[in-house]
Protein backbone atom coordinates (compact mmCIF):
# COMPACT_ATOMS: atom_id res chain seq x y z
CA UNK A 1 0.00 0.00 0.00
CA UNK A 2 1.23 3.48 -0.98
CA UNK A 3 1.26 5.64 1.69
CA UNK A 4 1.93 9.65 1.49
CA UNK A 5 4.96 10.11 3.86
CA UNK A 6 6.75 8.26 0.87
CA UNK A 7 5.48 9.58 -2.04
CA UNK A 8 7.02 12.17 -4.14
CA UNK A 9 4.54 14.83 -5.91
CA UNK A 10 7.05 16.56 -7.93
CA UNK A 11 5.85 17.19 -11.07
CA UNK A 12 2.41 15.25 -10.57
CA UNK A 13 -1.31 16.10 -10.35
CA UNK A 14 -2.62 15.28 -7.16
CA UNK A 15 -6.76 15.44 -6.42
CA UNK A 16 -7.45 15.32 -2.74
CA UNK A 17 -10.34 14.87 -1.43
CA UNK A 18 -10.74 17.05 1.58
CA UNK A 19 -13.88 17.33 4.32
CA UNK A 20 -14.48 21.44 4.19
CA UNK A 21 -17.81 20.76 5.09
CA UNK A 22 -17.07 24.01 7.51
CA UNK A 23 -19.71 25.89 8.61
CA UNK A 24 -20.58 29.27 7.24
CA UNK A 25 -22.58 31.89 8.69
CA UNK A 26 -24.92 34.06 6.56
CA UNK A 27 -22.62 36.39 5.33
CA UNK A 28 -20.74 33.22 3.85
CA UNK A 29 -17.87 33.81 6.34
CA UNK A 30 -16.10 30.30 7.61
CA UNK A 31 -17.19 30.01 11.68
CA UNK A 32 -15.31 27.44 12.47
CA UNK A 33 -12.29 26.32 10.63
CA UNK A 34 -11.09 23.21 12.13
CA UNK A 35 -11.73 21.24 9.10
CA UNK A 36 -9.53 23.77 6.66
CA UNK A 37 -6.72 23.04 9.53
CA UNK A 38 -6.83 19.43 9.62
CA UNK A 39 -6.25 19.27 5.95
CA UNK A 40 -3.17 21.14 5.62
CA UNK A 41 -0.50 18.39 6.25
CA UNK A 42 -1.83 16.75 3.51
CA UNK A 43 -2.13 19.75 0.91
CA UNK A 44 1.35 21.44 1.98
CA UNK A 45 3.19 18.11 1.43
CA UNK A 46 2.02 17.60 -1.91
CA UNK A 47 2.86 21.77 -2.61
CA UNK A 48 6.14 21.27 -0.77
CA UNK A 49 7.08 18.39 -2.97
CA UNK A 50 6.42 20.20 -6.11
CA UNK A 51 3.26 19.08 -7.07
CA UNK A 52 0.20 20.45 -7.97
CA UNK A 53 -2.98 20.69 -5.94
CA UNK A 54 -6.45 19.73 -6.65
CA UNK A 55 -8.96 19.91 -3.83
CA UNK A 56 -12.41 18.98 -3.74
CA UNK A 57 -15.15 18.32 -0.94
CA UNK A 58 -18.68 17.99 -0.37
CA UNK A 59 -20.47 21.20 1.16
CA UNK A 60 -23.80 20.22 3.16
CA UNK A 61 -26.92 18.91 1.33
CA UNK A 62 -27.29 20.36 -2.11
CA UNK A 63 -29.30 16.98 -3.01
CA UNK A 64 -27.60 16.87 -6.33
CA UNK A 65 -28.56 20.45 -7.23
CA UNK A 66 -26.80 23.80 -7.67
CA UNK A 67 -26.79 25.81 -4.80
CA UNK A 68 -24.94 29.13 -3.94
CA UNK A 69 -25.43 29.30 -0.54
CA UNK A 70 -23.24 26.12 -0.60
CA UNK A 71 -20.91 27.36 -2.90
CA UNK A 72 -16.98 26.56 -2.04
CA UNK A 73 -16.08 29.61 -3.82
CA UNK A 74 -17.26 31.28 -0.77
CA UNK A 75 -14.00 29.30 1.42
CA UNK A 76 -11.20 30.47 -1.76
CA UNK A 77 -10.04 33.11 0.30
CA UNK A 78 -9.45 31.40 3.90
CA UNK A 79 -8.21 28.09 1.72
CA UNK A 80 -5.64 30.19 0.25
CA UNK A 81 -4.92 32.03 3.17
CA UNK A 82 -4.12 28.72 5.21
CA UNK A 83 -2.59 27.20 2.52
CA UNK A 84 -0.14 30.51 1.42
CA UNK A 85 -0.83 30.04 -2.36
CA UNK A 86 -3.58 31.92 -4.10
CA UNK A 87 -6.20 28.99 -4.87
CA UNK A 88 -8.09 28.54 -8.59
CA UNK A 89 -11.60 28.12 -8.63
CA UNK A 90 -13.51 25.45 -11.11
CA UNK A 91 -16.84 26.31 -11.13
CA UNK A 92 -17.69 22.98 -12.63
CA UNK A 93 -16.63 19.73 -11.30
CA UNK A 94 -17.26 18.41 -14.30
CA UNK A 95 -15.32 20.45 -16.76
CA UNK A 96 -12.41 21.61 -15.23
CA UNK A 97 -10.15 19.65 -17.24
CA UNK A 98 -8.43 22.46 -18.79
CA UNK A 99 -7.88 24.80 -15.79
CA UNK A 100 -6.33 21.30 -13.73
CA UNK A 101 -4.29 20.54 -17.03
CA UNK A 102 -3.02 24.25 -16.85
CA UNK A 103 -1.60 24.24 -13.08
CA UNK A 104 1.55 24.35 -12.46
CA UNK A 105 3.78 22.55 -10.06
CA UNK A 106 3.37 24.49 -6.40
CA UNK A 107 -0.13 25.69 -7.49
CA UNK A 108 -3.70 24.81 -6.24
CA UNK A 109 -7.01 24.40 -7.19
CA UNK A 110 -10.30 24.02 -5.77
CA UNK A 111 -13.78 22.45 -7.40
CA UNK A 112 -17.12 23.22 -6.72
CA UNK A 113 -19.03 21.34 -4.01
CA UNK A 114 -19.12 18.05 -5.28
CA UNK A 115 -22.81 17.62 -4.19
CA UNK A 116 -24.03 19.78 -6.57
CA UNK A 117 -23.70 16.52 -8.93
CA UNK A 118 -26.36 13.75 -8.09
CA UNK A 119 -23.39 11.56 -9.40
CA UNK A 120 -21.08 12.49 -6.43
CA UNK A 121 -23.52 10.28 -3.71
CA UNK A 122 -24.97 8.14 -6.82
CA UNK A 123 -28.52 8.06 -5.77
CA UNK A 124 -31.46 9.25 -7.97
CA UNK A 125 -33.16 11.99 -7.71
CA UNK A 126 -36.52 12.70 -7.69
CA UNK A 127 -37.75 9.51 -7.68
CA UNK A 128 -39.45 7.46 -4.73
CA UNK A 129 -38.34 4.24 -3.54
CA UNK A 130 -41.34 2.82 -4.02
CA UNK A 131 -41.62 3.55 -7.84
CA UNK A 132 -41.29 0.92 -10.26
CA UNK A 133 -38.89 2.08 -11.92
CA UNK A 134 -36.92 3.32 -9.23
CA UNK A 135 -34.65 0.32 -9.89
CA UNK A 136 -33.49 1.14 -13.23
CA UNK A 137 -33.00 4.87 -12.39
CA UNK A 138 -30.62 4.08 -9.56
CA UNK A 139 -28.91 1.28 -11.94
CA UNK A 140 -28.57 4.58 -14.41
CA UNK A 141 -27.18 6.68 -11.70
CA UNK A 142 -24.12 4.03 -10.22
CA UNK A 143 -23.20 4.09 -14.31
CA UNK A 144 -23.44 7.53 -14.32
CA UNK A 145 -21.54 8.14 -10.98
CA UNK A 146 -18.56 5.77 -12.62
CA UNK A 147 -18.35 8.25 -15.00
CA UNK A 148 -18.07 11.19 -12.87
CA UNK A 149 -15.49 9.66 -10.80
CA UNK A 150 -13.61 8.80 -14.19
CA UNK A 151 -13.53 12.38 -14.92
CA UNK A 152 -12.71 13.52 -11.31
CA UNK A 153 -9.95 11.46 -11.83
CA UNK A 154 -8.89 12.11 -15.59
CA UNK A 155 -7.56 15.28 -13.91
CA UNK A 156 -4.85 14.08 -11.65
CA UNK A 157 -1.81 11.21 -11.57
CA UNK A 158 -2.34 10.39 -8.03
CA UNK A 159 -4.98 10.25 -5.82
CA UNK A 160 -5.22 11.44 -2.11
CA UNK A 161 -8.25 10.88 0.42
CA UNK A 162 -8.12 12.81 3.20
CA UNK A 163 -11.88 13.36 4.60
CA UNK A 164 -12.18 10.70 7.29
CA UNK A 165 -15.91 12.39 8.01
CA UNK A 166 -17.50 10.95 4.35
CA UNK A 167 -15.36 7.34 4.73
CA UNK A 168 -18.19 5.88 5.69
CA UNK A 169 -20.11 7.24 2.43
CA UNK A 170 -19.07 5.28 -1.16
CA UNK A 171 -19.29 8.47 -3.21
CA UNK A 172 -17.68 9.06 -6.46
CA UNK A 173 -14.91 11.12 -5.15
CA UNK A 174 -14.47 8.93 -1.85
CA UNK A 175 -14.20 5.41 -3.05
CA UNK A 176 -15.40 4.96 -7.02
CA UNK A 177 -12.24 7.37 -8.16
CA UNK A 178 -9.92 4.79 -6.31
CA UNK A 179 -10.36 2.28 -9.06
CA UNK A 180 -9.01 4.16 -11.60
CA UNK A 181 -5.61 4.85 -10.08
CA UNK A 182 -3.20 1.83 -9.37
CA UNK A 183 -2.13 1.40 -6.25
CA UNK A 184 1.13 2.84 -6.36
CA UNK A 185 -0.90 5.95 -6.89
CA UNK A 186 -3.53 6.00 -3.95
CA UNK A 187 -3.23 6.89 -0.70
CA UNK A 188 -4.95 7.94 2.52
CA UNK A 189 -4.03 11.88 3.59
CA UNK A 190 -2.54 12.16 6.96
CA UNK A 191 -5.43 13.13 8.69
CA UNK A 192 -6.85 9.67 7.73
CA UNK A 193 -3.71 7.66 8.82
CA UNK A 194 -4.25 9.23 12.25
CA UNK A 195 -7.87 8.54 12.49
CA UNK A 196 -7.06 4.95 10.89
CA UNK A 197 -4.78 4.33 12.87
CA UNK A 198 -6.89 5.57 16.22
CA UNK A 199 -9.39 3.18 15.41
CA UNK A 200 -6.54 0.22 15.47
CA UNK A 201 -5.62 0.67 18.51
CA UNK A 202 -8.83 0.62 20.47
CA UNK A 203 -10.70 -1.83 18.10
CA UNK A 204 -7.40 -3.80 17.15
CA UNK A 205 -4.20 -3.49 19.56
CA UNK A 206 -5.89 -2.30 22.60
CA UNK A 207 -4.10 -2.81 26.41
CA UNK A 208 -6.30 -4.25 28.45
CA UNK A 209 -8.77 -3.55 30.76
CA UNK A 210 -10.09 -1.99 27.73
CA UNK A 211 -13.29 0.61 29.04
CA UNK A 212 -16.42 2.25 26.42
CA UNK A 213 -18.01 4.94 28.14
CA UNK A 214 -21.07 5.10 25.68
CA UNK A 215 -23.41 7.57 26.62
CA UNK A 216 -25.67 10.14 24.37
CA UNK A 217 -29.42 10.39 23.93
CA UNK A 218 -30.75 7.07 21.99
CA UNK A 219 -29.89 2.92 22.45
CA UNK A 220 -31.27 2.62 18.47
CA UNK A 221 -27.84 5.06 17.18
CA UNK A 222 -25.41 2.79 19.56
CA UNK A 223 -26.56 -0.89 19.05
CA UNK A 224 -24.37 -1.69 16.86
CA UNK A 225 -21.62 -0.08 18.57
CA UNK A 226 -22.23 -1.86 21.60
CA UNK A 227 -22.90 -4.76 20.62
CA UNK A 228 -19.16 -5.21 18.40
CA UNK A 229 -17.73 -3.49 21.57
CA UNK A 230 -18.52 -6.64 23.76
CA UNK A 231 -16.81 -8.53 22.35
CA UNK A 232 -13.43 -6.31 22.90
CA UNK A 233 -14.23 -4.51 26.21
CA UNK A 234 -13.44 -5.25 29.74
CA UNK A 235 -15.85 -2.67 30.82
CA UNK A 236 -18.89 -1.19 29.26
CA UNK A 237 -20.50 2.37 30.98
CA UNK A 238 -23.74 3.21 29.89
CA UNK A 239 -24.81 6.79 31.18
CA UNK A 240 -26.67 9.68 29.78
CA UNK A 241 -30.20 8.97 27.92
CA UNK A 242 -29.71 5.64 26.46
CA UNK A 243 -29.03 4.31 30.24
CA UNK A 244 -32.54 4.55 30.78
CA UNK A 245 -33.97 1.79 28.44
CA UNK A 246 -31.34 -0.75 30.26
CA UNK A 247 -33.25 0.30 33.64
CA UNK A 248 -36.59 0.09 32.62
CA UNK A 249 -35.72 -3.14 30.91
CA UNK A 250 -34.77 -4.26 34.29
CA UNK A 251 -38.01 -3.36 35.59
CA UNK A 252 -37.16 0.07 36.94
CA UNK A 253 -38.93 3.44 37.18
CA UNK A 254 -37.82 6.02 35.01
CA UNK A 255 -40.60 8.64 35.97
CA UNK A 256 -40.31 10.62 32.16
CA UNK A 257 -36.76 9.80 31.26
CA UNK A 258 -35.71 9.16 27.88
CA UNK A 259 -36.60 6.01 26.95
CA UNK A 260 -37.00 3.95 23.78
CA UNK A 261 -39.43 0.90 24.49
CA UNK A 262 -39.11 -1.28 21.45
CA UNK A 263 -35.53 -1.00 22.58
CA UNK A 264 -35.51 -2.49 25.48
CA UNK A 265 -35.39 -6.50 24.89
CA UNK A 266 -32.08 -5.71 23.22
CA UNK A 267 -30.84 -4.08 26.14
CA UNK A 268 -31.78 -7.01 28.55
CA UNK A 269 -30.09 -9.36 25.24
CA UNK A 270 -26.63 -6.94 25.65
CA UNK A 271 -27.03 -7.41 29.36
CA UNK A 272 -27.22 -11.05 28.89
CA UNK A 273 -24.79 -11.64 26.39
CA UNK A 274 -22.17 -9.14 28.50
CA UNK A 275 -22.34 -11.73 31.27
CA UNK A 276 -21.83 -14.72 29.17
CA UNK A 277 -18.11 -12.81 27.92
CA UNK A 278 -17.39 -11.46 31.23
CA UNK A 279 -17.69 -7.99 30.31
CA UNK A 280 -18.57 -5.68 33.45
CA UNK A 281 -21.79 -3.46 32.36
CA UNK A 282 -21.68 -0.34 34.85
CA UNK A 283 -24.88 1.19 34.56
CA UNK A 284 -26.11 4.84 36.77
CA UNK A 285 -26.77 4.35 40.11
CA UNK A 286 -28.84 7.23 40.70
CA UNK A 287 -29.73 10.38 39.08
CA UNK A 288 -29.75 13.63 39.03
CA UNK A 289 -33.25 14.30 37.91
CA UNK A 290 -35.22 17.73 36.61
CA UNK A 291 -38.86 18.17 36.77
CA UNK A 292 -38.56 19.63 33.22
CA UNK A 293 -36.18 19.03 30.08
CA UNK A 294 -34.54 22.94 30.73
CA UNK A 295 -31.43 23.97 32.83
CA UNK A 296 -33.62 26.33 35.17
CA UNK A 297 -35.47 22.71 36.12
CA UNK A 298 -35.73 21.90 40.05
CA UNK A 299 -33.16 19.12 40.88
CA UNK A 300 -32.97 16.29 43.06
CA UNK A 301 -30.84 13.56 43.02
CA UNK A 302 -32.41 10.24 42.92
CA UNK A 303 -32.35 6.62 42.91
CA UNK A 304 -32.04 5.33 39.34
CA UNK A 305 -34.15 2.28 39.94
CA UNK A 306 -37.25 5.29 41.59
CA UNK A 307 -37.16 8.46 39.47
CA UNK A 308 -40.61 9.40 40.65
CA UNK A 309 -43.44 10.59 37.85
CA UNK A 310 -42.87 13.54 36.31
CA UNK A 311 -39.21 13.83 36.68
CA UNK A 312 -36.43 12.73 34.10
CA UNK A 313 -32.61 11.58 34.75
CA UNK A 314 -30.50 14.65 32.88
CA UNK A 315 -27.46 13.87 34.56
CA UNK A 316 -25.15 11.47 36.46
CA UNK A 317 -24.85 11.49 39.70
CA UNK A 318 -21.51 11.87 42.08
CA UNK A 319 -22.58 8.09 43.18
CA UNK A 320 -21.96 7.02 39.74
CA UNK A 321 -19.15 9.29 39.05
CA UNK A 322 -17.46 7.49 41.84
CA UNK A 323 -17.58 4.10 40.43
CA UNK A 324 -17.20 5.09 36.78
CA UNK A 325 -14.30 7.21 37.79
CA UNK A 326 -12.44 3.93 39.35
CA UNK A 327 -13.16 2.01 36.30
CA UNK A 328 -12.14 4.55 34.01
CA UNK A 329 -8.22 5.06 36.14
CA UNK A 330 -7.75 1.40 36.03
CA UNK A 331 -7.95 1.40 32.24
CA UNK A 332 -4.83 0.89 29.89
CA UNK A 333 -7.68 1.91 26.89
CA UNK A 334 -10.56 3.87 26.73
CA UNK A 335 -12.89 5.04 23.94
CA UNK A 336 -15.69 7.43 24.84
CA UNK A 337 -19.02 8.30 22.50
CA UNK A 338 -21.62 10.55 23.83
CA UNK A 339 -22.26 12.67 26.88
CA UNK A 340 -22.99 11.04 30.34
CA UNK A 341 -26.13 14.07 30.32
CA UNK A 342 -28.03 16.98 29.11
CA UNK A 343 -24.30 18.75 28.74
CA UNK A 344 -25.81 21.49 26.68
CA UNK A 345 -27.54 23.05 29.80
CA UNK A 346 -24.63 24.25 32.58
CA UNK A 347 -26.69 22.88 35.36
CA UNK A 348 -26.38 19.04 34.09
CA UNK A 349 -22.80 19.36 32.24
CA UNK A 350 -21.32 18.41 35.51
CA UNK A 351 -21.42 14.66 34.90
CA UNK A 352 -19.99 14.64 31.10
CA UNK A 353 -17.45 17.27 32.75
CA UNK A 354 -16.06 15.39 35.13
CA UNK A 355 -15.83 12.18 32.68
CA UNK A 356 -13.36 14.14 30.20
CA UNK A 357 -11.46 15.08 33.35
CA UNK A 358 -11.30 11.22 34.44
CA UNK A 359 -10.37 10.10 30.50
CA UNK A 360 -7.79 13.05 30.84
CA UNK A 361 -6.32 11.66 34.26
CA UNK A 362 -6.22 8.24 32.76
CA UNK A 363 -4.72 9.76 29.24
CA UNK A 364 -1.74 11.09 31.79
CA UNK A 365 -1.41 8.03 33.41
CA UNK A 366 -0.30 6.44 30.04
CA UNK A 367 -3.80 5.22 29.17
CA UNK A 368 -4.89 5.12 25.60
CA UNK A 369 -8.03 7.51 24.97
CA UNK A 370 -9.87 7.78 21.50
CA UNK A 371 -12.99 10.30 22.17
CA UNK A 372 -15.06 10.43 19.00
CA UNK A 373 -18.26 10.60 17.33
CA UNK A 374 -20.04 13.92 17.51
CA UNK A 375 -21.14 15.48 20.92
CA UNK A 376 -18.16 13.43 23.63
CA UNK A 377 -16.06 15.78 21.18
CA UNK A 378 -18.16 19.04 21.54
CA UNK A 379 -17.95 17.94 25.38
CA UNK A 380 -14.27 17.80 25.28
CA UNK A 381 -13.74 21.04 23.59
CA UNK A 382 -16.06 22.21 26.04
CA UNK A 383 -13.61 21.29 28.63
CA UNK A 384 -11.01 22.41 27.37
CA UNK A 385 -9.71 18.58 27.52
CA UNK A 386 -8.61 18.22 23.68
CA UNK A 387 -5.47 17.75 23.49
CA UNK A 388 -5.69 15.86 27.18
CA UNK A 389 -6.70 12.83 25.43
CA UNK A 390 -4.81 10.45 22.60
CA UNK A 391 -6.57 11.35 20.02
CA UNK A 392 -9.98 12.88 19.16
CA UNK A 393 -12.36 11.95 16.08
CA UNK A 394 -13.00 14.04 13.98
CA UNK A 395 -15.26 12.28 11.93
CA UNK A 396 -18.96 11.82 13.65
CA UNK A 397 -20.75 8.66 11.62
CA UNK A 398 -17.46 7.47 10.18
CA UNK A 399 -15.78 6.99 13.52
CA UNK A 400 -19.04 5.17 14.66
CA UNK A 401 -19.68 2.54 11.76
CA UNK A 402 -15.80 1.80 12.66
CA UNK A 403 -16.47 1.58 15.80
CA UNK A 404 -19.27 -0.60 15.19
CA UNK A 405 -16.68 -3.23 12.61
CA UNK A 406 -18.13 -2.34 9.60
CA UNK A 407 -15.02 -1.26 6.90
CA UNK A 408 -15.36 1.94 5.90
CA UNK A 409 -15.72 2.13 1.92
CA UNK A 410 -13.12 5.01 1.77
CA UNK A 411 -10.17 3.48 3.39
CA UNK A 412 -11.03 -0.01 1.89
CA UNK A 413 -10.81 1.76 -1.64
CA UNK A 414 -7.22 2.76 -1.34
CA UNK A 415 -5.61 -0.10 1.04
CA UNK A 416 -8.03 -3.19 -0.51
CA UNK A 417 -9.05 -4.22 2.71
CA UNK A 418 -12.68 -6.44 2.31
P1 LIG B 1 -25.93 11.25 20.75
O1 LIG B 1 -25.98 12.11 19.52
O2 LIG B 1 -26.74 10.03 20.68
O3 LIG B 1 -24.50 11.01 21.22
O4 LIG B 1 -26.64 12.07 21.90
C1 LIG B 1 -26.16 13.27 22.38
C2 LIG B 1 -27.26 13.98 23.10
O5 LIG B 1 -27.71 13.18 24.15
C3 LIG B 1 -26.87 15.30 23.70
O6 LIG B 1 -27.53 16.31 22.99
C4 LIG B 1 -27.34 15.21 25.12
O7 LIG B 1 -28.02 16.35 25.56
C5 LIG B 1 -28.30 14.04 25.09
N1 LIG B 1 -28.47 13.40 26.38
C6 LIG B 1 -27.53 12.89 27.17
N2 LIG B 1 -28.06 12.45 28.32
C7 LIG B 1 -29.39 12.71 28.27
C8 LIG B 1 -30.47 12.50 29.16
N3 LIG B 1 -30.29 11.94 30.34
N4 LIG B 1 -31.69 12.89 28.76
C9 LIG B 1 -31.87 13.46 27.56
N5 LIG B 1 -30.88 13.68 26.68
C10 LIG B 1 -29.65 13.32 27.03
Amino acid sequence: MQTIDKFNFAGKKAIVRVDFNVPLDENGKVTDDTRIRGALPTLKKVLADGGSLIMMSHMGKPKGKVNPKLSLSQIVDPVSKALGVAVKFAPDCANAADVAAALKPGEALLLENLRFYPEEEGKPVGIEKTDPNYDTAKKDMKAKQKEFAKTLASYADCYVNDAFGTAHRKHASTAVIADSFDTENKMLGYLMEKEVKAIDNVLKNAQHPFTAIIGGSKVSSKLGVIKNLLTKVDNLIIGGGMGYTFIKAQGGHIGDSLHEDELMPEALSVMEEAKKLGVNISLSVATVAGNKFADDADKQIVDIYNIPEGWEGMDASEASLKNWKEIILASKTILWNGPVGVFEFPSFAHGTGEIAKYVAEATENGAYSLVGGGDSVAAVNKFGLADKVSYVSTGGGAMLEAIEGKVLPGVAAITGEA
